[in-house]
């Protein structure tokens, strides 16, 4: 597994954290922040139920042998047996290879977080930015440079939610190649308010600029991508659906912006609980009629885009063309995980 290859760490460096509030934030550390809340004796039981069961045994049908890495949604209620690698491990992680996933879509990312290129005929559509303007620089512009893309050519920075690690480099992109950056309303109203995490490896949020939602578009020359709300994961995560082009072909994409439940610990977690399997029902709906057979994540722990990357070969199917059936088994996946995990924190 790609996660046991552990290597020396290198050096992080926030944007513009005073030494007091990175004092304040290393009291809470990425696993402790991240981590899901400790269950309760109620809900503990809760697990064990005929309901929760019932959905957890969906959620591993559906995932049959290929989609497995989306049952860790269910770490929140069943913790797993094995260590995890944490996120600041997964930072530290050397960057694998950028990459074409499609010829117009290219994987820019570390072994945590991906940042997605979008070249149009008008310059190129960034999606997130990694965690800080180091990352931003090291591995998105010098990505970009890699695969042939010209990073002076981001016009466009949509960003999926407000947490760190999709609006970390912002200010890189923002100071020296003047983008535009786009986010939902909530989301920015989110990050101008307060931010529910922060890190001291992660950049500052950006300043209120685009705001989109659901159902409209973020567009640039030849090349428009579709806006849905799919909110949860925060309250105003948004995902895209993009025509992706292979040789001659062109396949129908959905970008899955904000996966993990980890807002156990928060005051309104049944709300956005309630709005992960509300979206993810009618984003199984949409998917399927726009036939969508390629879904992507902005972290490479749930669509296994390294890897992927690394599999494709020329002349040989695309790895990640998933298929129609294989995006709605996905979606389900995530919905019966939401769901078993509603059994539990109702208890
Ligand atoms: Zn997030």
């Amino acid at each position: 597994m790609f996660f046991q290859q552990r290597r020396a760490p290198t050096r992080l460096v926030a944007e513009a954290v005073d030494p007091t509030r990175r004092r304040f934030l290393k009291l809470g550390c990425a696993c402790c922040i991240m981590a899901a809340a400790p269950l309760s004796r109620l809900e503990a039981q809760a697990v064990g139920s005929a309901e929760v069961q019932r959905h957890l045994a969906a959620a591993r049908e559906a995932a049959g042998t290929d989609l497995t890495p989306l049952l860790r949604l269910a770490d929140v209620i069943v913790p797993p047996t094995e260590r995890r690698p944490s996120m600041e491990e997964l930072i530290r992680m050397p960057a694998p290879p950028p990459g074409r996933a499609f010829d117009n879509l290219v994987f820019l990312g570390s072994e945590w977080v991906t940042a997605w290129a979008v070249p149009t005929s008008d310059g190129i559509i960034l999606i997130d930015a990694m965690d800080n303007d180091e990352q931003a620089e090291t591995i998105t512009d010098a990505g970009m440079r890699r695969t042939g893309l010209d990073p002076t050519a981001v016009k466009l920075l949509v960003v999926t939610h407000g947490h760190g690690d999709h609006y970390g480099g912002c200010g890189h992109f923002q100071r020296r190649y003047g983008i535009r950056v786009v986010m939902s309303g909530e989301d920015w109203r989110m990050v101008e308010t307060k931010l529910e995490f922060d890190l001291p490896a992660w950049g500052r949020p950006p300043k209120r600029d685009i705001a989109v939602e659901d159902g409209g578009k973020v567009a640039l020359g030849d090349t428009a991508l579709d806006v849905i709300a799919t909110p949860g994961h925060t309250m105003g995560t948004i995902s895209l659906l993009m025509d992706l082009k292979d040789g001659g072909a062109t396949h129908r994409g959905l970008l899955w912006g904000g996966t993990a439940f980890n807002f156990g610990r928060q005051p309104d977690r049944i709300r956005r609980l309630q709005a992960y399997i509300d979206g993810t029902a009618r984003t199984r709906e949409i998917a399927a009629r726009q036939g969508v057979d390629v879904l992507l994540s902005n972290h490479t722990g749930w669509d296994g885009a390294a890897q992927k990357l690394a599999a494709k070969r020329p002349g040989a199917p695309n790895p990640f063309v998933l298929g129609k059936d294989t995006v709605q088994r996905a979606l389900t996946v995530m919905h019966e995980c939401a769901r078993a995990t509603m059994g539990v924190w109702n208890a």
